[in-house]
């Protein structure tokens, strides 16, 4: 079949499209216990999408069991990494040979623009899964410089039954940050994506099962974060929780460890990350891109959004008229044109709070430069403008807390010790990026900085080899990188004493 190629062709592919609306649980779909169902709604247009099934404990109870009992037979568990390998590199050639179908399922679902679906998200998440199962059969344990007549034997084994919590803005990738090392180690895996974007999660359970996972080693529980997600973090058969969703969630999840059984939590959540233009920077114009886009990208709903623009006073101007036109390029549209680059806010709930963010700004006296409105109301759907506000202070609200919408706030310095200071001045620590031609100034500042990740003249740059994740309230733990995979495996020392 030919690839989609204008908004004609995502338009009769979506008509095509059949969802997956039931729970997969122990290698097959199924209906919530309770028979309950939630709406899936299309942000773009606010029509519903499908009625979901809406999981809840008895549900987690039945897909922790079949987890459980996957992981004690040892299909999974005990297959030779190199055989857990082909398997998952199997997976991810799956999800690339469905990738239209996919990028479409998540483009209706959460209403990002299909050109970042097909190029960023999707073959992100097919390319991730086939990285954790290209290193899995690398990596030796190790033996301890013990003496002559003792071998010290450190070994690596699967933690048991992992959930995954992911949130909606970056719903399959996110989902495969974790499911792809916590699989490659050998655990059993329960995902639980965001109410707001189960479609792709759905879909790709049955394609891990026809690469060869064996039943109960990968289940897909859609449902609400008060039910379903709670009901894992509180098990007391499930072994590690990987979290990625907001610091406020993320508080309870660590509560709910604490009150069963200690379960490994791994938490990656919110940022408010500063963005430090210094007047030495050696690009202009590179800056004002990357800074526009570090913001409007995925409509602002991103972790590591440069939700904070802090510019030395001298070059705030020049620097600011270049974001300015930029955004002219980010105008929303409709999600499924291959021409748009901003699509529609996830619902009309983060919408709300989005405007509302808006309106606290211009109340406590920043200046709204562009945008600030709702885009394409005609068509329903919930769209916001690029919207950029300057002579915003470091203690404002939209400073302080995360809008997670494309809404960006310049605020002025006129000193290292100033920037560095508003920078790290917030309850997050995700991410930064310092811009200067002076590397050794760059690099005071991006050691002064408490955040997961610094760029140098650039912004939201990396691949899967280096680790991301949080500093502070933004989490405890790290995605990507072989760093991952120590989330998701236990330490193991067994001690042996050679005797005479
Ligand atoms: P959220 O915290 O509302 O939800 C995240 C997940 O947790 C969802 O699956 C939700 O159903 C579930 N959940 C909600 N309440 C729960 C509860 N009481 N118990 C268990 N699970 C519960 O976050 P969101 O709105 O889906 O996502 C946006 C947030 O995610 C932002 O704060 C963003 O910064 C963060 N995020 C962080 C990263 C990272 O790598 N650090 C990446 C993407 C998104």
């Amino acid at each position: 079949m030919p690839r989609p190629r204008s908004l004609d062709d995502w338009q009769d592919l979506v008509a095509g499209l059949s969802i997956r609306s039931q729970a997969f649980i122990d290698g097959r779909y199924v209906d919530a216990a309770s028979g309950e169902t939630f709406e899936c709604i299309n942000p773009a247009d606010n029509g519903p999408i499908a009625s979901i099934a809406a999981t809840d404990s008895e549900d987690v109870d039945r897909s922790v069991a079949a987890a459980r009992l996957a992981f004690e037979t040892g299909g999974w568990s005990r297959r030779a990494p190199a055989e857990r390998k082909t398997v998952l590199l199997r997976f991810a050639e799956l999800i690339r040979q469905h990738q239209d179908e996919l990028a479409a399922l998540e483009t209706i679902d959460m209403g990002k623009p299909i050109s970042d679906s097909t190029t960023i998200d999707i073959p992100g998440a097919a390319g991730c899964i086939a990285w954790y199962g290209e290193a899995v059969d690398k990596i030796y344990d190790e033996v301890a410089p013990t003496p002559h007549d003792q071998i010290g034997l450190i070994t690596r084994e699967p933690v048991g039954v992992v959930a995954c919590v992911v949130p909606w803005n970056f719903p399959l990738l996110m989902a495969a940050w974790k499911i792809g090392p916590a699989l490659a180690a050998g655990n059993s895996v329960i995902l639980k994506p965001s109410e707001k974007s189960p479609l792709t999660a759905l879909r790709v359970a049955e394609l891990a099962m026809e690469a060869g996972l064996p039943k109960g080693v990968f289940n897909v529980l859609p449902g609400f974060g008060h039910t379903a997600g709670k009901a894992l973090a509180l098990h007391r058969d499930v072994d590690c929780l990987a979290f990625t969703g907001s610091t406020a969630v993320g508080k309870l999840i660590l509560q709910y460890a604490g009150q069963s059984n200690m379960k490994r939590v791994w938490l990656e959540c919110g940022g408010k990350s500063p963005n430090i233009v210094f007047a030495d920077c050696p690009d202009l114009d590179a800056a004002a891109e990357a800074a526009g886009f570090g913001i409007f990208f995925n409509q602002g709903e991103m972790c590591s959004a440069a939700s904070r623009l802090l510019v030395e006073d001298e070059i705030r101007e020049p620097l600011l008229e270049k974001i300015l036109t930029f955004a002219g390029t980010m105008q929303p549209g409709n999600p499924l044109d291959p021409g748009t680059r901003m699509g529609a806010i996830v619902d009309k709930t983060q919408f709300d709070t989005v405007m509302g963010y808006i309106s606290k700004g211009q109340e406590e006296g920043a200046t709204l430069r562009t945008g600030g409105g709702r885009a394409l109301e005609e068509s329903g759907g919930w769209f916001v403008e690029p919207t950029v506000f300057d002579d915003v202070d470091n203690d404002m609200t939209i400073a302080q807390q995360e809008i997670f919408g494309p809404v960006l706030s310049t605020i002025r310095f006129d000193t290292v010790e100033d920037a560095l200071r508003m920078g790290n001045d917030v309850q997050y620590g995700l991410a930064a990026a310092v811009w200067s031609r002076d590397i050794s100034k760059a690099h005071r500042v991006a050691k002064g900085l408490r955040a997961g990740t610094v760029w140098i003249n650039c912004y939201d740059a990396g691949d899967l080899t280096v680790p991301f994740g949080g500093f502070k309230e933004s989490g405890n733990g790290r995605d990507k990188s072989l760093h991952a995979l120590d989330k998701y495996v236990e330490l193991k020392t067994t001690w042996l004493e050679l005797g005479g």
